[in-house]
């Protein structure tokens, strides 16, 4: 199962360290169901996030935290520290059967995300 390192710059998630980096276990990228049809990458967005000034985000964040053994080993160790990916945008060239995303790398985007659909994955590319 391809599982790409997440770039993430949405600074305003409870998810988000300094580096860029997303400390959630998993993430989930989905298509603004708006439109329908054509997806852009201003159309992807990050189910995961999670506005960090909102009542309850502790709540929220624990619910979906890389805690425990693996985050202090890649700590020590100075890995990358990434979620596990399923994405739903079945238009991008990177999607793969099973909601797979085939990507090296993919970048979260969203400057003063306050919501969902502030985020977006930029490495969406059309097929
Ligand atoms: S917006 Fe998504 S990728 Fe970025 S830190 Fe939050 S959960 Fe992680
Ligand atoms: S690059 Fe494409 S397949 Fe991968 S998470 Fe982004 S939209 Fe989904």
């Amino acid at each position: 199962m391809s599982n790409p390192i997440v770039k993430c710059t949405v600074d305003q998630c409870t998810h988000y360290m300094p580096g860029d980096q997303c400390m959630a276990a998993k993430i989930s990228v989905y298509n603004d169901e708006m439109e329908g049809n054509s997806a852009k990458s201003a159309d992807t967005q990050c189910k995961a996030f999670h506005h960090r000034k909102t009542v309850g985000d502790m709540i929220g964040a624990l619910h979906n935290a890389n805690v425990g053994g693996s985050v202090s080993a890649a700590f020590l160790e100075g890995t990358q520290i990434t979620p596990a990916v399923e994405c739903f945008v079945n238009e991008c060239k990177f999607w793969d059967n099973g909601n797979y995303c085939g990507a090296d790398q993919i970048h979260v985007t969203g400057t003063n995300a306050s919501k969902t659909t502030d985020t977006d994955c930029e490495t969406f590319k059309k097929k």
